[in-house]
């Protein structure tokens, strides 16, 4: 291996740079190349908490060329959303980089030099399978096919294990004893306790022989929830939350809510999980914004959370940036996804506050504010930096 120095880019891209730079939580080089391979690409990454740059070298190592077209994979969910000196196109983890015609002539040890800007989410492992006009720069030691090789697909990357050992919270209650919450759960109810209540289950269950079952009636003060011990301020810079969650009647046109998320930035209100005009909705105490907007078009973007059996619901929390996904099942639910560009009808009105949420803690329950009672069952609830399958 060896290492590029960073190179100070001259062009309007510097103000970008150097506001990357002063967040850089890492910067990385590496290189590919081989004795017999028919190229060397030096990438040097400056990378912060959800986006990079990258300044590329591509040295032609095999006669020359008089234009040239560099190939990579990301197994990791980076984007390219920019690019200089090259043309780059992304399809899945595969990115094509075309030469700008200018410096398309690489003599034998030619180089030429080009750079990307992008963004990821869970994950950013260097690049791999750098070829030239189709010839892998790759340290394999074997010989440059004759002819490019067929385009293969970008690779899959492996579904989050459902394990969640090493998570701040990975409960599946089968340690609870009694039927009150007990241990690393306690009961709560935040504004006033009225007839709601929750209790230990041993007769509905996903996993094991226990869960947590909810009893939530109509009104404000039958708020019922039951709070982890646990500390959320640390998890992070993505909190990864998935539970399985059960329930009876469906979700009313009436606000209500299942899951709250006490909010450091909201000065320890809290982020909402429930429901409103029938769909699941993200909603913040603070400003009482909600995900998506209910307008008919931002509600048809949800989807309704099925009664009668269990559904594995998950949440990607960006504490860096107001950020967030929501996955139902395998489905990534596109009215409850806010990534930072205003978009009608789904995060517009979530994006007017542009502090990231810091939660602190996880409460399952139910509050209505208006009409809406239900009994609820979770099980199999976890919190996390990284993404926890189903
Ligand atoms: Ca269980």
């Amino acid at each position: 291996m060896s290492v590029s120095l960073p190179r100070l880019l001259a062009r309007p891209w510097t103000a970008v740079l150097t506001a990357a730079v002063v967040l850089a939580s890492g910067f990385t080089a590496m290189s590919a190349s081989g004795a017999e391979s028919g190229c060397r690409v030096d990438y040097s990454v400056n990378k912060w908490t959800g986006g990079y740059t990258a300044q590329i070298k591509v040295t032609n190592l095999g006669p020359s060329v008089s234009n040239w077209r560099l190939t990579w994979t990301y197994t990791g969910d980076q984007k390219v959303t920019s690019a200089w000196n090259a043309t780059v196109t992304q399809t899945g983890g595969s990115v094509v980089a075309t030469d700008a015609g200018w410096n398309g002539a690489l003599a034998t040890e030619g180089s030429a030099e080009f750079g990307v800007q992008g963004t990821w989410r869970s994950s950013d492992p260097a690049p791999t399978d750098f070829a030239l006009n189709g010839v892998s720069c790759g340290g394999t030691g074997t010989p440059p096919p004759t002819t490019p090789p067929p385009t293969t697909p970008p690779p899959t990357t492996p579904p989050p294990s459902p394990e969640c050992g090493t998570a701040v919270i990975c409960s599946d209650f089968e340690n609870q004893t009694g039927t009150t919450p007990s241990g690393d759960w306690r009961f709560t109810a935040p504004d006033c306790q009225g007839t709601g209540k929750a209790s230990v289950d041993t007769t509905v269950a996903h996993s094991g022989g226990k869960s947590l079952r909810v009893d939530g009636g109509v009104g404000y003060c039958n708020h019922a929830f039951v709070a982890s011990t646990a500390d959320l301020s640390s998890v992070g810079p993505v909190l990864h939350v998935r539970m399985w969650v059960r329930h009876t009647t469906a979700l009313p046109a009436a606000h209500v809510t299942f899951v709250t998320l006490p909010d450091s930035s909201q000065n320890g209100r809290t982020l909402r999980v429930g429901g409103q005009n029938g769909a699941l909705q993200w909603n913040r105490e603070v400003d009482d914004a909600t995900l998506p907007a209910q307008s008919p078009a931002g509600v048809a973007l949800s989807r309704p959370l099925p009664t009668g059996t269990w559904q594995c619901l998950r949440f990607a929390i960006d504490t860096t940036a107001p950020k967030l996904d929501t996955w139902l099942g395998d489905e990534q639910i596109p009215g409850l996804h806010a990534d930072g560009v205003p978009t009608h009808d789904i995060d517009q009105q979530w994006l007017a506050r542009t502090t990231p949420p810091r939660p602190t803690a996880l409460r399952l329950g139910w509050e209505s504010y208006g009409t809406g009672a239900d009994t609820l069952w979770f099980d199999d609830v976890a919190v996390g930096s990284s993404p926890i399958g189903c």
